[in-house]
């Protein structure tokens, strides 16, 4: 059995992974302070729970991240406000401490290949994971493969339609006020609401303009990704009555116009939550230390 090494860094804690898959997956969490002193949390993680037995490591990191392996910064958290993290080479950094190949990713990729591996995605070659958080990211498999492309999908930040009638709020995205980030995420609700996302009873209406934002987000990478399911993740999709609703919507915003057999049946198996639970990112991570062992070994 190849042992693997995972890191989700997150911009509030790092959650560290040794295993195959998530049957015996050993993990530890702490804290995210310097990028010194968290990444050496780290790599003592590794050192002492598999000592010299990792194969490789992978990192599915926040962002944004430069993803190009030609780049002289690739492994490199770029222009995060978050203080000391910018420009620093994260993947780098444990490369040269464990000796071993890194795997390199944003949080959500990491989070789309765990849950295709081994979560509600299993076995689909096109699928979206979605996380509705503090922010919202998304990450695209298509033909087995996760997305990259120029930099790598923001998908939280697509424009939505906004109705200033229905909803003054301006939003709260500091790049763009209201794309769909700063419409939908846990921040947006709270704001809007004057009350955290979790302490809104599930009749409040404030659910109802949740389920209309993302299904017009959904809508849009039905129609531009075709992916055969989505995984929506995240601390606002706790909420699971949030589900049927946004199926409900979506169906409604399609209109009948696409006729597979996921979207005419009512969509149940076509947005669904995760499976991997809060464990997708690091799982995640371990798919991509697999696959940069699979890179450096040529197959
Ligand atoms: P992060 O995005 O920071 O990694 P989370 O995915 O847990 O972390 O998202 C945190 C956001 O989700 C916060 O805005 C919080 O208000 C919201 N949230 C967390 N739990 C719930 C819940 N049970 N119901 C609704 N919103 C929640
Ligand atoms: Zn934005």
């Amino acid at each position: 059995m190849t042992l693997y090494g995972g890191i989700e860094a997150g911009g509030t804690k790092f959650v560290c992974g040794v295993g195959t898959g998530p049957g015996d997956l050993a993990t530890t969490q702490f804290p995210t302070t310097s990028p010194e002193e968290t990444t050496r949390a780290a790599i003592d993680f590794f050192r002492q729970t598999a000592g010299g037995k990792l194969a490789a490591v992978g990192i599915a990191s926040f962002g944004p991240v430069d993803l190009h392996p030609e780049s002289p910064t690739y492994g490199c958290i770029t222009s995060t406000p978050k203080l000391g993290w910018q420009n620093f080479d994260l993947a780098g950094t444990v490369a040269r401490a464990l000796e071993v190949p890194v795997g390199f990713d944003t949080d959500v990729n990491g989070a789309a290949l765990g849950e295709t591996r081994w979560g509600a995605a299993q076995g689909l070659s096109d699928s979206v994971y979605l996380t509705v958080g503090t922010g919202i990211g998304g990450g695209a498999i298509v033909h087995r493969q996760v997305l990259h492309g120029m930099l790598h999908p923001e998908m939280g930040h697509i424009r939505i339609p906004h109705d200033l009638v229905k909803d003054p709020y301006a939003g709260c995205c500091p790049f763009h006020g209201d794309c769909l980030e700063g419409l939908a995420s846990g921040p947006a609700i709270e704001q809007r609401w004057g009350k955290p996302a979790r302490e809104l009873g599930p009749d409040h209406e404030a659910w109802v303009l949740e389920a209309r934002y993302l299904a017009l987000a959904l809508n849009s990478w039905v129609c531009s990704l075709s992916p055969k399911r989505f995984v929506l993740g995240g601390g606002v999709m706790n909420q699971l009555h949030l589900f049927p609703m946004i199926r409900r919507e979506l169906a409604g915003i399609l209109n009948g116009y696409i006729r597979t057999g996921e979207i005419i049946n009512g969509l149940n198996d076509y947005v669904v939550p995760p499976k991997l639970g809060g464990h997708a990112g690091v799982l995640g991570s371990l798919v991509l230390a697999d696959l940069a062992l699979a890179s450096k070994s040529g197959k």
